[in-house]
């Protein structure tokens, strides 16, 4: 009798995917393009990355939209982490191990028109939503983006007008301050939908001062990085 094998739920294909481009947006920050594994994906969801001879794997979200013919993450390299030096390192040709994707990160599409999407992110936080903003073109999105220094923009020139930083350690940039003071500040139309993404601090912080403004838990979703 043949023997029925069924795959563990928590494995998935991996990818081997050949690197196209390393961008090195900042001393710190890169953004890597590389080819598009065999999949789709809904914007939010993240991947897992590995490299070969590695054991292993850290998340990174999909920062290319759904539609894009190749796949793009945007990473800091951690002072100290075990995985970002190592992926600094990577060059043109080499091939990444990829799984995915992974997470419920994602916009109620339907439930998100003639609505104001407001998305707010610390540091590379602003990955997902680079995907979304290219995959929903008709969404109403207000982008807020928590960074140190003004070069950490790393789209401002891509999402234009929708784009706001927060810089907390230099002027110049849209509003001096953290990204948690300048949410203190303004008051967002009743019916908003917040995505936030980035640090654990930032996303506690923000959602109680959401809540506390009478915005309603179930239209804050979260994802923290670390
Ligand atoms: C769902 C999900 C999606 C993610 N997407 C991204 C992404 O798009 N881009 C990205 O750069 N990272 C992302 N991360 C974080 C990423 O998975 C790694 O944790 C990060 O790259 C650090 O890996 P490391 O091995 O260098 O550091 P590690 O050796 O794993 O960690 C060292 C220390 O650094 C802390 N740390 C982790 N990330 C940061 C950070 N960004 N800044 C400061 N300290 C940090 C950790 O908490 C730990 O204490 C994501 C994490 C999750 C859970």
């Amino acid at each position: 009798m043949a023997q029925i094998v069924t795959k563990p739920k928590y494995i998935s294909n991996i990818y081997n995917c050949k690197v196209i481009d390393i961008t090195h947006l900042t001393d710190t920050t890169f953004q890597i393009t590389f080819e598009r594994p065999d999949f789709k994906f809904t914007s939010g969801q993240h991947i897992i990355i590995s490299l070969d001879g590695d054991l292993h794997d850290r998340e990174y979200s999909i920062c290319s939209s759904e539609e894009d013919l190749n796949m793009k993450i945007l990473v800091k390299e951690v002072n100290g982490g075990y995985f970002t030096p190592l992926l600094k390192l990577v060059k043109k040709g080499d091939y990444l191990k990829i799984r995915g994707p992974h997470g419920r990160f994602c916009i109620d599409y339907e439930n998100s028109l003639n609505k104001e999407i407001i998305l707010i992110a610390t540091g590379t936080g602003i990955a997902p939503f680079r995907s979304m903003f290219f995959s929903y073109p008709k969404l109403n999105f207000k982008i807020i983006h928590g960074i140190r220094y003004n070069n950490e923009s790393y789209y401002r020139g891509e999402f234009k007008s929708k784009y706001l930083s927060c810089t907390s350690r230099e002027g110049g940039g849209d509003f001096k301050g953290r990204v948690t003071d300048y949410i203190k500040s303004i008051k967002f139309p009743d019916n908003s939908i917040f995505y936030l993404c980035g640090n654990f601090d930032m996303i506690y912080e923000v959602n109680n001062l959401l809540t506390s403004k009478g915005h309603n838990i179930n239209s804050i979703f979260t994802e923290a990085y670390f």
